[in-house]
C-alpha cells in the first residue's frame, strides 16, 4: 500500500492531476499547505524537497533563520477531494536546508522519533493507537438558519448561559441536554452528514469503525477509526478533522474541535487507546487486573505519573480546562478501572481476547496536535515500564461520588492550562528520552502555551459581567 515517489508520479498520470498539494503540521496541529502545479512533481521532489519561509507559520523559527524544507513523503499520497481541479495531496516532513537534519520542533518529526525510541528500546516494536474523537456540528452563522435545521448553536449556548434550555417547548425533536447518545432521526440532526463525512474518509482509506450523535445536544459527533500504528494514526488524525470541517463547509455548517463549547453539557474528548506488541505479540495482555500483563501496569503506572505533565500536551488549550469537570463523562482523578469511565485511565472489557486488551486514557481531547499528544503518552507509558512504576491499586467506584475524605487524596488533573504548563516545567525529562522532545521544544512550547494562557487571563470574560457588574 505504502507508495514509492515513482508510483506516486504514475497515480498523477493515472488521475491526470493537475496539482500537487504539500501539506505540514504546525505546532498547532494545524495542517499548513502549498501547491504546485504537476510538472514540478518528480522524483527529485521526493528527494530535494521545497523551500519555504519558516518563519511565518506560528510556533516555528525567528525570522534570523527562517529558511527551511518540506520533503514529501510518498507514503501519504492521496486524491484532495475538496478541490476543483484534480489535486494530489501530500504530507510532509520539514527539514533544515543546511544540515538536513529533521526540524526538531516539526511535530511530524517527533512522532518518527517516538517511533525509532520505542524500536532502540527493545521493549516492543509497534505502538497502536486508536483515538475517538468527538466534535460539533453547528449551523455556519454566514448561510443563516432555520429553526428545524438548527444545530442548537444559539439554543445551547444562550439556554445554558441565560434562561435555561427547559423554558422552550420542544416542537422541533430538540434532544435534551446530555441526552444526545444514542437517538434516531428526526431527533439526531446529523446522520446524513456523519454519513458523508464517512463516505469520504473511506475514500481516503480510513479504516471508520462507527459513528454516531454523541451526548451532547449541539450536534455533537463522533466517528471513530481502527487503531494504526502511532505516526500513521497521527498523520490519519489530520486527514479525519481536513475531511470533518470540510464536509461540514459544504453543507453549510461549520464544525469544531474545540473541548468545551458549550457550557452545562458535555465538552469534546479524544480518548486514546493504547496498546504495545513485540514480534506480532500483544504485550499489554496477561494475568493481571482486567486481564492486563505486568507490563500493562507500568504502562499506566507511568502514565499516571506523568499525567499533570502531559496535559500540556494532550489538552493543550485554555477551553480543554472548562472540559475537565465531574460529572461530564471527562476524567478529573488520576486513577485507573476496568469499568469506570469517571478514571483517567479505563480498560475497557467488551472482549477478554489478548489481542483485544488495551489501555484506554480518556484525558485528551481532540485540539491536542495527534503527533506530539501520542509520542507523550507513549514516552510517559515506555517511562512507566522502564523504571517499573506501580499504579497502585483500580479504583472501581464512581469517582465523580467519592466520600469527600477520599477525595481530597486521589490526585487530580491540573484545572488550568497554566497549571499543566507549571507541571510540564518540572516533569519532561520522560519527554527528551532519546531526544525524542528536545529540550529546545519544551521550552519554546512553554513559552507559546503560557502566552495562550495569558491572553485569555488577560481579558474581561462575558460572564464576569454577569457576577460582578453590580459589586
Ligand atoms: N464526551 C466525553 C468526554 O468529554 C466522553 C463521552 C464518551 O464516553 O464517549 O470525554
Ligand atoms: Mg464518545
Ligand atoms: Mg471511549
Amino acid at each position: 500500500e505504502a507508495m514509492t515517489p515513482k508510483e506516486v508520479i504514475a497515480l498523477a498520470q493515472a488521475k491526470d492531476v493537475k496539482m500537487v498539494d504539500l501539506k505540514f503540521c504546525d505546532l498547532h496541529g494545524a495542517w499548513q499547505h502549498f501547491t504546485v502545479p504537476v510538472n514540478q512533481l518528480s522524483e527529485e521532489l521526493f528527494s530535494d524537497g521545497l523551500g519555504f519561509d519558516g518563519s511565518s507559520i506560528r510556533g516555528w523559527k525567528g525570522i534570523e533563520a527562517s529558511d527551511m524544507l518540506v520533503i514529501p513523503d510518498p507514503t501519504t499520497a492521496w486524491m484532495d477531494p475538496f478541490t476543483e481541479l484534480a489535486t494530489l495531496s501530500l504530507l510532509c516532513d520539514i527539514e533544515d536546508p543546511i544540515t538536513r537534519e529533521p526540524y526538531e520542533r516539526s511535530p511530524r518529526g517527533v512522532a518518527r522519533k517516538a517511533e525509532q525510541y520505542l524500536l532502540g528500546s527493545g521493549i516492543a516494536d509497534t505502538a497502536f493507537f486508536g483515538p475517538e474523537a468527538e466534535f460539533f456540528i453547528f449551523d455556519d452563522v454566514r448561510y443563516g438558519s432555520s429553526v428545524n435545521e438548527s444545530f442548537y448553536h444559539v439554543d445551547s449556548a444562550e439556554g445554558a448561559w441565560n434562561t435555561g434550555r427547559e423554558e422552550y417547548p420542544n416542537l422541533a425533536y430538540k434532544i435534551r441536554a446530555k441526552e444526545g447518545y444514542l437517538p434516531t432521526p428526526p431527533a439526531d440532526k446529523g446522520m446524513d452528514i456523519r454519513n458523508e463525512m464517512v463516505a469520504v474518509m473511506q475514500e481516503l482509506g480510513l479504516e471508520v469503525e462507527a459513528q454516531h450523535h454523541e451526548v451532547s445536544t449541539g450536534g455533537q459527533a463522533e466517528i471513530d477509526l481502527k487503531y494504526d500504528k502511532l505516526l500513521r494514526m497521527a498523520d490519519m488524525m489530520c486527514v479525519y478533522k481536513y475531511v470533518v470541517r470540510n464536509v461540514a463547509h459544504r453543507r453549510g455548517k461549520t464544525a469544531t474541535f474545540m473541548p468545551k463549547p458549550l457550557f452545562g453539557d458535555n465538552g469534546s474528548g479524544m480518548h486514546t487507546h493504547q496498546s504495545l506488541w513485540k514480534s506480532g505479540k500483544p504485550l499489554m495482555a496477561g494475568e493481571g487486573y482486567a486481564n492486563l500483563s505486568q507490563n500493562g501496569l507500568y504502562y499506566i503506572g507511568g502514565l499516571l505519573k506523568h499525567a499533570p505533565a502531559l496535559c500540556a500536551l494532550t489538552n493543550p488549550t485554555s477551553n480543554s480546562y472548562k472540559r475537565l469537570a465531574p460529572g461530564f463523562e471527562a476524567p478529573v482523578m488520576l486513577a485507573y478501572s476496568a469499568r469506570n469511565r469517571s478514571a483517567i485511565c479505563r480498560i475497557p472489557t467488551y472482549s477478554s481476547s489478548p489481542k483485544a486488551i488495551r489501555v484506554e486514557y480518556r484525558c485528551p481531547d481532540p485540539s491536542a496536535n495527534p503527533y506530539l499528544a501520542f509520542s507523550a503518552l507513549l514516552m510517559a507509558g515506555l517511562d512507566g515500564i522502564e523504571n517499573k512504576i506501580d499504579p497502585g491499586e483500580a479504583m472501581d467506584k464512581n469517582l465523580y461520588d467519592l466520600p469527600p475524605e477520599i477525595a481530597s487524596n486521589v490526585a487530580r488533573v491540573p484545572s488550568s492550562l497554566s497549571g499543566a504548563l507549571q507541571a510540564l516545567r518540572a516533569d519532561h525529562e520522560f519527554l527528551l528520552k532519546g531526544d525524542v522532545f528536545s529540550a529546545d521544544f519544551i521550552k519554546n512550547y512553554i513559552e507559546i502555551k503560557q502566552a495562550e494562557h495569558d491572553a485569555i487571563r488577560l481579558r474581561p470574560h462575558p460572564y464576569e459581567f454577569n457576577m460582578y457588574f453590580d459589586v
